[in-house]
């Protein structure tokens, strides 16, 4: 009997929805990720967003906003990044709003974002979602190897990455000033 419900209990944990996993930091979301065979470098965004329960548009926003990450009124989960913005803004843009939603979706039910780095309006919350953003598309050991082998040039970095060199940059310096745990 008890070999039965363990059993039980296993498959029914390998077909929960991604929001019943409490996956609220980047290692096990990219854990999560790798274990839906979703490249991880550079990371795929737009495979990993549709393999988990979130709908994504791409649509011209006001200039001032990168994205949004909301919950609409069927309760389902949408986000939405500025298609005016460069590639890799736009890349940038959606790793943060997952970061919303795996740490932040109980907190707020819209989380609207102007451009990522500006100093003012940046709460906690904005930190924590660009911190894990940064360790989503560059993970602290793939970058840290890259860095052993290659120096830490944010335009190399940026390239393999499929980063800005702005937020390459940040990166780096998170790192070397063990401004995150990630
Ligand atoms: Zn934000």
């Amino acid at each position: 009997m008890m070999a039965i419900l363990k059993r039980k209990v296993k498959v029914n944990s390998e077909i929960l929805p991604v929001s019943m996993l409490h996956l609220n930091n980047p290692l096990d979301v990219l854990d999560y990720a790798k274990s839906l065979k979703i490249t991880l470098v550079p990371f795929d965004l737009d495979g990993f967003i549709n393999m988990i329960d979130i709908d994504l548009v791409r649509t011209e926003l006001d200039d001032d906003i990168s994205g949004k990450l909301q919950k609409n009124n069927e309760g389902k989960w949408v986000i939405t990044v500025n298609s005016l913005h460069h590639i890799k803004r736009q890349r940038f843009t959606l790793a943060h709003e997952l970061g919303h939603y795996f740490m932040h979706r109980n907190r707020a039910i819209e989380f609207v974002d102007e451009a990522l780095y500006r100093s003012t309006h940046m709460d906690s919350m904005e930190y924590e979602a660009n911190n894990f953003a940064g360790a989503l598309l560059m993970p602290k050991a793939v970058i840290s190897e890259f860095i052993a082998k290659h120096g830490a040039s944010a335009e190399l970095i940026s390239e393999h990455f499929n980063v800005s060199v702005l937020a390459a940059k940040i990166r780096v310096e998170t790192l070397q000033r063990k401004l995150y745990e990630y």
